[in-house]
Formats: C-alpha cells, sequence, structure tokens
C-alpha cells in the first residue's frame, strides 16, 4: 500500500488547526500540509452552534472559516471524512480510517497510512456521556453540525421541556436558547453553582439568577440518578427524590479531549502536554487546542483550556515553531459566553479565596465588572456587557498596572463594593 508523505500532517480540521495553517503560510512556510478531518465538512466555527444556529439566525454550512477555494489557493489539502486512527511511532506514520457509509454510522474502513515529517495533534474534544443514558432519539449531545442540526430540530418540532444535564457553558446556552424559541427548561447542575471550576461561587450564583430571571428551572446540587425513556421522551429521576418528564435531554456534561487514538503511541488518554511553543515531548510532534495541555503563563501550570482563544493562540505557537519562532507575547487566558442577550467575558483565573470588587450592580441586568483579586494581585474579571473593559481587563491581570484591585476602572454611578457573598437575591 503507497504511503504517500506530508511535511506536517495534522490531525483534526478545527479551530486550531486552521490557525496553524494560516500562520505557516503567512509565515512562508512552503511544505505539503495535510489535514485529516474526520468531520465531512472542511473546518468550521463551533461557537455558533449553541447559540445563532438553534435559534434559526444562521445556517451551520455557513460556518466555515474559509471558502473552499482557500485551501487550493494556499496548498492546504484536506481530507474529509478521514480520521487518524493510529499514531506509530516508530515509522512515523498515522494509519487512517474512513467514514464508511455502508457500515452505518460510525463505522469505518481501512483507508491507508500517511508518513509525516512533523504531526500536529489538533482533534479536539468529545462530549462527555453519562452511563445509562444513551445519546440518540430524544437524548442529544453538541459538538458538530450534525449534532446542532438534530437538536434545533427537536426544539422546533417536539413540544415539551427541554432538560438540560450540566450548567457550564454549552448547556447554559442552549437554555438560554431554547427559552428565546419559548421552550420550557430544566437545567440540572450536580455542583452548588453553575461553571463551579472557573467562577467562585458568588460569581457563579449570578449566572443561575440569570437563568431563573429568563424562567430557565435552575437545579443546583442536583444530580440524576436514572433516566427512563419511552417513544420520543423521557423520565428523569432525580437526587431530590423528584421526578422530570421532558421532551428531550441535553447531556451536556463536560468534555474530554479526543487523544484515544493516540493509545497505541503511548500519549493520552486525555490533554496532551506542550511546551508554551506546542511541542510535545516527541521530537517533530505538537500539540494544540482542546487536545493540548499548554502551560498556562501567568498560573505557571499546565492547564488545558477547551476555549477558542486558546485554540487560535495554540495553532499560531505551534506554526512559529514550526518556522524556528518563539511563541507570541503571553495573554491572560479568556472565554466568552452569550447567554439571555447578555456577552458574559472571563478573563484569568480565580481561587475560592478570591476579593471581588463590582464594579456596576449586578442585580440591575444593567452591564458590570467583577473584578477578581487575591491578596490584591489582580486575578481574574467577570464582564458582563463590557467588552470595552477586555483590554484594562488583560493588562490588569498581566501585571501591566499596578496590582490593586482599587486601581481599575471606577463606575459612573459610584457603585463599587467588595463582597465575597451573594451578589444578589439568592433563589435556591
Ligand atoms: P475542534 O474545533 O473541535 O476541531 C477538532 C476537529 O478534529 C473536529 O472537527 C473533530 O471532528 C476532528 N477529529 C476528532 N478526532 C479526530 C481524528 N481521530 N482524526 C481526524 N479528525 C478528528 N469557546 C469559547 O471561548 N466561547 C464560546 O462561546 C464557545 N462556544 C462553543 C459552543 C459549542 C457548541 C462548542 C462545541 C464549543 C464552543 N467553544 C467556545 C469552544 C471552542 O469552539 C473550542 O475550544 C475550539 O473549537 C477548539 O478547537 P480545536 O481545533 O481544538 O477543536
Amino acid at each position: 500500500m503507497s504511503c504517500p508523505d506530508a511535511d506536517l500532517l495534522i490531525a483534526g480540521g478545527g479551530l486550531a488547526a486552521q490557525r496553524c495553517c494560516e500562520t505557516l503560510r503567512r509565515l512562508g512556510f512552503d511544505g505539503r500540509i495535510v489535514v485529516l478531518c474526520e468531520e465531512p465538512s472542511t473546518p468550521y466555527d463551533r461557537p455558533p452552534l449553541s447559540k445563532s444556529v438553534l435559534i434559526d439566525e444562521r445556517e451551520p454550512e455557513g460556518l466555515s472559516f474559509r471558502p473552499a477555494s482557500w485551501y487550493e489557493e494556499h496548498d492546504v489539502e484536506l481530507l474529509l471524512g478521514v480520521a487518524a486512527a493510529e499514531l506509530d511511532l516508530a515509522e512515523r506514520t498515522i494509519v487512517l480510517s474512513e467514514r464508511a457509509s455502508a457500515a452505518g454510522p460510525g463505522g469505518r474502513r481501512d483507508a491507508g497510512r500517511m508518513r509525516f515529517k512533523e504531526l500536529l495533534i489538533a482533534t479536539g474534544s468529545r462530549p462527555r456521556r453519562l452511563q445509562g443514558i444513551p445519546v440518540g432519539g430524544a437524548v442529544h449531545e453538541l459538538r458538530t453540525h450534525e449534532d446542532a442540526l438534530l437538536l434545533r430540530a427537536a426544539l422546533r418540532e417536539r413540544d415539551g421541556r427541554l432538560a438540560i444535564l450540566g450548567a457550564g457553558l454549552i448547556g447554559m446556552e442552549v437554555a438560554a436558547a431554547a427559552r428565546a424559541l419559548g421552550r420550557e427548561v430544566t437545567l440540572i447542575e450536580a455542583a452548588e453553582t453553575p461553571l463551579a471550576r472557573v467562577l467562585p461561587p458568588a460569581l457563579g450564583s449570578w449566572i443561575a439568577y440569570l437563568h431563573r430571571l429568563h424562567g430557565v428551572d435552575v437545579r443546583l446540587a442536583t444530580a440524576v440518578e436514572r433516566v427512563s425513556l419511552q417513544e420520543g421522551s423521557a423520565r428523569l429521576e432525580l437526587s431530590d427524590a423528584s421526578v422530570l418528564d421532558a421532551a428531550g435531554v441535553l447531556v451536556a456534561v463536560g468534555t474530554s479531549p479526543a487523544t484515544e487514538w493516540l493509545a497505541s503511541a503511548g500519549l493520552g488518554p486525555g490533554a496532551i502536554y506542550t511546551d508554551a511553543g506546542g511541542r510535545t515531548e516527541l521530537p517533530g510532534v505538537y500539540a494544540a487546542g482542546d487536545a493540548a495541555c499548554f502551560p498556562d503563563p501567568f498560573l505557571k501550570l499546565p492547564l488545558p483550556s477547551q476555549h477558542w482563544e486558546a485554540a487560535v493562540r495554540q495553532g499560531v505557537a505551534v506554526a512559529r515553531s514550526i518556522v524556528g519562532l518563539p511563541p507570541a507575547p503571553p495573554a491572560p487566558s479568556m472565554f466568552w459566553s452569550d447567554q439571555h442577550g447578555h456577552r458574559i467575558q472571563f478573563v484569568g483565573h480565580a481561587t475560592p479565596d478570591c476579593e471581588i470588587e463590582l464594579d456596576g450592580d449586578p442585580a440591575t441586568g444593567e452591564s458590570f465588572a467583577a473584578w477578581i483579586a487575591r491578596a490584591g494581585r489582580p486575578q481574574g474579571a467577570l464582564l458582563v456587557d463590557r467588552p470595552q473593559s477586555l483590554p484594562a481587563a488583560r493588562a490588569r491581570i498581566a501585571g501591566a498596572e499596578e496590582p490593586s484591585v482599587s486601581s481599575g476602572e471606577k463606575s459612573s454611578d459610584n457603585n463599587n463594593h467588595s463582597k465575597r457573598g451573594a451578589l444578589w437575591p439568592a433563589y435556591r
């Protein structure tokens, strides 16, 4: 069987891969680039899948980063519908597999091998599943075009409640989209507050408050113990002994790096550790995006990110390493989310013992910023409808300003105050 060579072989055709290709060509890299794309479409943007696509403002087909002609013009070969099935390190080859329609959905057939000089692992992540809750029929997950179309059809066509398992970013964005479409929604979260791994409880509970204001039935510190599926609907038994009937269920309990195919090479499971240039411990093998774990430049710890901006930065960092350039200057991590008409941005990090200084009043539904510090040193910021404060937030956290919570922007309504507890009416 022939085994063609790629100078750079990229496993996974998503955001990190796209930004790596664009940067390489811009920097003058003229080697052969081949991208293995498990999905049948050219690389596309995922954030709209849980937002505008669900509420019918956008068609998923329009989300491609670039038209097909861009790949021809820039000599980037996309192998659509072809997955990396195995990494053979000794031979520096990847075993390929193709979606085999005759074998049914998920069926695979051997598609040969490809040798590489350098390899970028950019296979992203997959939704975690819950034991005893198989996805299909009334039970959804959301990662791909295909998932978004199924969920959108269910939101449009089926009456009845949507039960969302997990108050992470995707669960909460879908809750907001479903409410915008007039659906009844119950959001079930095992932790005490939404986004508990990222936000301090006081800020997480503001997000729960926002959802309740918009009619979402939020059940915190509640687990799903059993789901029984009937024809087109589900009955959920919850840890507080209540029972919930739903027309649809979305499982949104986080994601795991899609690195299972690397097991035979001794990498994974889990995110692949790299240095700041995306280099793994294996020579000529890089990782970026949701599948990678870069060192956080401010915490000085390896930190998986699984957010859009990190995938962009990391794809660029790998391209720079390949052409022998150092990584661009570091920036604090950032993600954004759109919920109930609000643009929510979070920069940096927060620890449970942080101090929070407010600029604006979260209870009013107006814009506000929560500046987060620890021992007086800026650590993070939650910005709600304050995109103009993003550069200041980044600069403060990066240490460009005096490390003091009181040095931030002052609110025009003079409503600054520091608190550690709930910042708005508490509902349970
Ligand atoms: P991906 O974009 O997931 O691309 C990986 C690609 O690799 C996929 O196409 C996958 O099918 C393919 N692949 C997997 N395994 C293989 C294999 N073995 N062989 C070949 N190909 C393979 N972040 C934010 O900051 N803000 C948001 O508002 C936001 N909203 C989001 C909404 C949704 C619905 C989703 C799913 C994500 C959202 N994100 C958001 C996260 C952001 O989109 C991701 O962090 C980003 O897409 C990661 O890029 P990536 O290139 O690592 O992975």
